[in-house]
């Protein structure tokens, strides 16, 4: 048998990047060869093993033939007799189709190399259309490597094109799709992914709600750049800037969603779209069974930013209201992440991105006054129940309208 390293290890390498997950590829091996080397199977009828020690992905060389719709419709198969050009004319862009083996002997059949220095990213073969996941895949990478030059080939936007228009990108399964997602939004560039998506017509189909954005216009006053659907990518951008957590961008993508509802007779203005866009972020979360932690700070955020923005203006009782709404007292993380949310909305305007945001530790001393009301005098005075609860909502009043004061000379 024979073994390469192959896809991301490869193309990483060359790049002068860190390698951190490292695939392999076997030629020449059945499967009994590699279990009686001790290597651990992953799936019942899928090719792949894992090492015993090193834990690493070792697949068997294989082709695959596509026998319906969506990833399960996808016959496999993997013999001694598949050759390494065979196994590589499968996989989705051709810098993820060069192999090496451990003399750093490269073998690239597909010309990675040749589109590596191009900053090209292109797929393969026409087999690319039988995987609908490679739409996103390919904007995830279209993402991660726009710093350095990287654009998608035009035959290969047309393909995806073609895919987007098909009726196969519905037949993804949601945690397929959220995986992609989730990992583009981790990239350096994550408003490239949505771009890309939008460019080959995918994002009409996978988050219309986002697509709905661009054309949009708001009031120039606060949005010099008008339009909801570039706001809403400067956001994104910003947020990778400052290296917010998932949650934080998964909201920021989501916060105006409302905006697509405004008739256009109200535009530029965009009434209660806080509060409009909520069922379109629910369908959104559902769609793509999104994690718990993402789905309510996408709704938080959405519900709530304006409230963020006008923070000083605030009066101490709506002040209350928001604290509440966000349970600092127990969740002190997910307030931290609706501020940061906010701070990216304002920054992501055009001209605007190195603003000050004299909000955030406003909020963030609200908060801090609210929670340092003692709650066990209360107990001592015999109050208990709803009557408890009043007391502890009136002392944080009172805690928050002095920090109103004192913070307003
Ligand atoms: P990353 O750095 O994100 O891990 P990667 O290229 O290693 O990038 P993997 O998802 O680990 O990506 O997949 C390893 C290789 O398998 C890819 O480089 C590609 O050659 C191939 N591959 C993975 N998924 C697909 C797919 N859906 N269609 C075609 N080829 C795929
Ligand atoms: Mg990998």
């Amino acid at each position: 048998m024979r073994i390469y390293k192959v896809g991301g290890a490869v193309r990483d390498r060359l790049l002068g990047k860190p390698v951190t997950d490292i695939d392999w590829v076997v030629v020449g091996a059945t499967t009994e060869e590699m279990l009686a080397k001790g290597f651990r199977p992953v799936g019942a009828d899928f090719p792949v093993f894992l090492h015993p020690k090193s834990g690493e992905e070792y697949a068997l060389a294989r082709t695959e033939r596509k026998s319906g719709r969506g990833y399960g419709g996808f016959t496999f198969h993997a013999s001694t007799e598949v050759t390494l050009e065979e196994d590589l004319i499968r996989r989705d862009l051709t810098i993820n189709a060069m192999a090496e083996d451990d003399q750093q002997n490269l073998t690239d059949p597909y010309h990675g190399q040749r589109d590596l220095e191009a900053r090209l990213l292109r797929h393969v073969s026409p087999a690319f259309a039988e995987d609908p996941l490679r739409v996103l895949r390919v904007a995830r990478f279209a993402a991660r490597y726009a710093t350095l030059g990287f654009t998608v080939a035009p035959e290969t936007l047309a393909l995806m094109h073609q895919l987007s228009e098909s009726g196969e990108l519905e037949a993804l399964t949601p945690e397929r799709s959220w995986k992609e997602i989730s990992r583009a939004l981790m990239e350096d560039q994550p408003q490239v992914f949505v771009e890309v998506l939008r460019a080959c017509g995918a994002l009409k189909v996978l988050m219309p709600e986002v697509d709905a954005l661009f054309g949009v216009p708001q009031p120039p006053a606060h949005h010099p750049e008008i339009d909801t659907g570039a706001h809403t990518l400067s956001v994104l951008q910003q947020a990778a800037l400052h290296k917010q957590p998932l949650t934080v961008r998964w909201a920021c993508l989501l916060h105006d969603l409302g905006k697509g509802l405004t008739p256009e007779d109200e535009w530029p203005r965009h009434i209660a779209h806080e509060f409009k866009g909520l069922k379109l972020i629910k369908a959104v979360n559902e769609r793509f069974k999104v994690p718990k932690d993402c789905q309510e700070l996408a709704l938080l955020v959405a519900e709530y930013h304006t409230h963020g923005h006008r923070a000083l203006e605030l009066k101490p009782s709506t002040l209350l209201e928001l604290l509440q709404s966000f349970d600092i007292y127990r969740r002190p993380q997910r307030f931290e992440e609706f501020i940061a949310a906010c701070e990216m909305d304002a920054r992501g305007r055009k001209g605007l991105e190195e603003r000050s945001y004299p909000q955030a530790d406003y909020l963030r001393g609200a908060a801090t006054a609210a929670r340092s009301v003692a709650v066990q005098p209360l107990l001592e005075k015999g109050l208990k129940g709803p009557e408890l609860g009043e007391e502890i909502k009136r002392e944080r009043l009172k805690a928050l309208k002095a920090y109103k004061e004192a913070t307003s000379v």
